[in-house]
């Protein structure tokens, strides 16, 4: 399939799902997750009219920059090793994986300007997954008051690996209440007004369920044949 027409099914899904839960499609943006595909098939997507582009390995990212560059803006998406950020610091825009310390320092020292971040919550609990446990976040956003280029623009999460789409949803609403009960700090570097969460299998619950960023990579870009 080509993109635009994998595109513009998935245009009228977030259509529904806003309808659905009364929301203005403009709320939400899209990010095409591209790291199992070709630069050719990113730049298919850009061509189709998306802009945002997720990648979630530094080498992924550098070899569609060398082409791309700056015609997309960057999102990293996936687990970042700290002596990996000064490979992407200052090719990406948003990171949606900070999830220690040490790693906010690092991006802190390394960037030249303000980097959008999200926090990574493990709200599932999953032992194989990335992130801050949801009673951690607040502590965790204080301890980043000092670092002047982070800022905290929202919270990011992935749903636990099941078919049941109760406990999908109830993972979405989980991290939407920690994300208001943070921007009700009214914090200045950590506005976390955003929500990242929804991929090809739950977007439409995640979009029911607040999203602002959906990050998609199979039913946009997979299937280049
Ligand atoms: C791969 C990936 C996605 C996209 O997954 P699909 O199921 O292919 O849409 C989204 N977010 C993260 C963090 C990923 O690693």
């Amino acid at each position: 399939m080509k993109v635009v027409e994998n595109l513009s099914i998935i245009n009228e899904k977030i259509k529904a799902a806003c309808e659905r839960s009364n929301r203005n499609s403009e709320e939400i943006k899209l990010i095409a997750v591209t790291k199992y595909v070709t630069t050719e098939r990113a730049q298919e997507a850009l061509q189709a009219g998306v802009k945002n582009l997720g990648e979630n390995r530094d080498e992924g990212l550098l070899n569609k920059w060398e082409t791309i560059g700056n015609d997309a803006v960057w999102h990293f998406i996936g687990s970042l090793q700290t002596r990996k950020v000064k490979n992407i610091i200052d090719k990406v825009s948003f990171i949606h994986s900070l999830d220690r310390l040490s790693l906010a320092e690092e991006i802190n020292k390394r960037a030249n300007k303000q980097i959008s971040c999200f926090v990574q919550v493990n709200v599932s609990g999953e032992e194989s997954k990335h992130g801050i446990s949801p009673e951690n976040v607040v502590n965790f956003i204080h301890d980043l008051k000092d670092l002047e280029n982070i800022k905290v623009i929202g919270l990011m999460t992935m749903a636990p690996l099941t078919e049941n789409v109760e406990i999908i949803r109830q993972s979405f609403r989980g991290l939407k209440e920690l994300q208001v009960k943070i921007q009700e700090l009214q914090l200045d570097y950590a506005p976390c007004n955003e929500l990242s969460m929804g991929m090809s299998n739950d977007y439409t619950i995640a979009i029911e369920e607040g999203a602002t960023y959906i990050r998609i990579g199979t039913s946009l870009v997979g299937d280049e044949g």
